[in-house]
Parts: C-alpha cells; sequence; structure tokens
C-alpha cells in the first residue's frame, strides 16, 4: 500500500475543511489502524466545518476531522489483544481514560478525561485511522458498510430512547435531525403506544414519519402544543425526548409533559437556556434525564440487537452516498438551510 492518504483536515482557524493528501497514521501500541470503508457527517462535524463559537474553543488545527466510521483493521498495536487484523469494526468516539472515578465505575461515556475522536485526536474522513482498542467495537461481516458507520449516532438515539423507557406510553420527540428520526424508529420497535414527533423542515417532517410517528407536525405549520394537549385530552405526554436544544422545542416540550412524567434531555443548546424551575420541573414532579454519547457498551449491544434482528430499518434516513472526494457537496447539504438531507455517507474506496 502507498503511505499517502486522501483525508478532509481542518487547515486553518477559520470556515472549511480542505481536501489534502497526507502520510497514512502510525499508530500507537495500544491503536489499531484501519482501513475506512464508510464515514457519515455528524452535527458535531458541521460546527467545526462553520467554525462556530463551540469549534473555536475546542479544535486545534491542522486536524483530521470526523468520527463516524466503519472499515476493516489492517494493522494492530504491540498492546493490543482483543481486536485482531481482519476484523470489521465501527468506532465508538468516547476515549476514556480508564482510570477516573466514573471509568472505575462503569460510566466511562461520562468519563472526567473523556477525548472524543475527530475532535481531540484526528479523526475518520479519510481512507485511514488510527482509533484506540478500547473504542472499536466488532461488526458482524454482513452489516453494510453505511449501516455500520451510523452506529454512532443510531448509539445515540438507542440510549436516549432505552433510558426513558418509552414502552406502552405516549411520547414527544422533539427534533427532525438524523438522530430524532433514529429515536423515532426506535421507540416504534420497543413498543412505544403513540409518538408525536415535532420538526421544522417539511422534508425531515416526511423522515420522521416513515420512521414510524404516528403523528408528525412542523412548527412552522402547526401549534405543537395546542395540537398534542388536544390530542391527549389535556394531560399531555408521558415522556418528551428533547433532541434539538433550542429554546422553542425544549419550552414546548415541558408544557406537553404530563405530571409526573420523564424529560429526557440530548440535545446541546449553543448557549445558555431559560427556564421555567417551578413549573416545568418542580410542580410537575417531572423526571429529568441527561444523555451524554452511549453507553459502553450496553448500548451499542442494544443497538446491534436492532439492526440484526431488522426491528429498525434506518436507510430512509441515509439520503446521500458519495465518495469522500466530494465531501464539499455532502457538507454542503448539511449546512444548507432547506435541510433536504437526512444521513450523508462517504465511502474512501469509490472514484
Ligand atoms: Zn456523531
Ligand atoms: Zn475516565
Amino acid at each position: 500500500m502507498s503511505d499517502k492518504m486522501l483525508a478532509v483536515m481542518k487547515k486553518e482557524r477559520d470556515k472549511g475543511a480542505e481536501l489534502v493528501t497526507v502520510d497514512i497514521p502510525r499508530i500507537k501500541p495500544d491503536e489499531l489502524l484501519v482501513k475506512v470503508k464508510a464515514t457519515s457527517i455528524c452535527g458535531t462535524d458541521a460546527h467545526i466545518y462553520n467554525w462556530d463559537e463551540w469549534a473555536q474553543g475546542r479544535i486545534k488545527p491542522p486536524m483530521i476531522f470526523g468520527h463516524e466510521c466503519a472499515g476493516k483493521v489492517v494493522q494492530v498495536g504491540d498492546q493490543v489483544s482483543r481486536i485482531q487484523v481482519g476484523d470489521y469494526i465501527s468506532a465508538e468516539t468516547h476515549i476514556p481514560c480508564g482510570h477516573c472515578f466514573q471509568c472505575l465505575t462503569g460510566k466511562r461515556h461520562i468519563c472526567q478525561n473523556l477525548k472524543i475522536l475527530g475532535v481531540d485526536i484526528d479523526g475518520c474522513f479519510a481512507e485511514y485511522v488510527a482509533i484506540p482498542e478500547v473504542c472499536a467495537w466488532k461488526n458482524d461481516q454482513g452489516l453494510p458498510y453505511e449501516i455500520a458507520a451510523v452506529q454512532e449516532p443510531f448509539g445515540n438515539a438507542t440510549y436516549t430512547v432505552m433510558e426513558s423507557q418509552v414502552s406502552a406510553k405516549i411520547i414527544a420527540i422533539m427534533g427532525d435531525g438524523p438522530i430524532a428520526c433514529f429515536a423515532t424508529g426506535i421507540a416504534k420497535a420497543v413498543g412505544a403506544a403513540r409518538i408525536f414527533a415535532v420538526g421544522e423542515f417539511p422534508y425531515r417532517v416526511n423522515l420522521l414519519k416513515k420512521m414510524g410517528a404516528d403523528v408528525a407536525l412542523s412548527i412552522l405549520t402547526h401549534d405543537p402544543v395546542k395540537e398534542i394537549m388536544d390530542a391527549t385530552s389535556g394531560e399531555g405526554v408521558d415522556v418528551v425526548l428533547e433532541m434539538t436544544g433550542v429554546q422553542g422545542a425544549i419550552d414546548n416540550g415541558f408544557q406537553v409533559l404530563k405530571k409526573g412524567g420523564t424529560f429526557t434531555a440530548f440535545g446541546i443548546p449553543s448557549s445558555k437556556i431559560q427556564f421555567d424551575l417551578a413549573n416545568g420541573i418542580i410542580f410537575k414532579g417531572a423526571n429529568i434525564i441527561g444523555i451524554n454519547g452511549r453507553r459502553m457498551f450496553e448500548t451499542w449491544f442494544q443497538l446491534s440487537n436492532l439492526l440484526k434482528y431488522k426491528k429498525v430499518d434506518i436507510s430512509p434516513v441515509i439520503t446521500h452516498k458519495l465518495p469522500l472526494k466530494d465531501f464539499h457537496e455532502g457538507m454542503e447539504a448539511v449546512v444548507s438551510s432547506n435541510k433536504e438531507v437526512g444521513k450523508v455517507v462517504f465511502f474512501p474506496e469509490a472514484r
């Protein structure tokens, strides 16, 4: 193999990204070298591309970004024991330290010293990526590459839904991004009795419907609070899954939450939000759950069962499949204003 590869790099502290030819990464003793078969764009990558406030504070160019991927292991470091050359893996993007309180008590996904692939170390928008062995999830050989690549965000949705205990309950999902679409399919699969999905963009509201929402509403054309309260005899829903981080959606979520219900927060606000603690939580006796990433690796076992036994078909959410050299085309679809896009997957081997 040649010692150079194609990669997408954030070169400057500025908007955009460049396609570059760079050296194939050299692995450390606890790392694997993975030939990337498929890699997908996450909201985080759009933040890095747009060089917003969060990216300016966290990202240190020059670096290769991207963190959602699947591929074949082509080389392993001396200390690697669980994974072998030839294994087909997906990347868990949490890189835990292994020795803090959280790591030692089964909560590696909220490690105090957590690093993130493609954020704190070079990522997978490339032909090859080096990942620590601890982040490797072994896939079944038959799993399609594009499905394997999006298991990480599908895992966010799985963790959110499973932690919220939605079975036989009436739920509302706030958001229309790929993770909200995945969550809709998962909630349906695990037996939510009725799913209200509240989005914005018509193309994506249609995806929510395709993924199994009983009622899918756009805030552009509907008053979601009125519609949900009317449909639930004024009681509201048992569970709200908040997947936007947007003030208006969070307010709507607390308004439609039934007394004693569960509000699960996953969407990350870009700044501090205003909050009615008294009416939203205290008088309601609401349960609040915060979701960060995925449990390592309980969530992966659950999500892979959902995929393997075909409980959820996520193919409608994968709307764009492109060679990696067409990176800009894919990223422009993600950052476009009409959001006629679900998940964008790149195939580095495609020409
Ligand atoms: Zn992601
Ligand atoms: Zn730790």
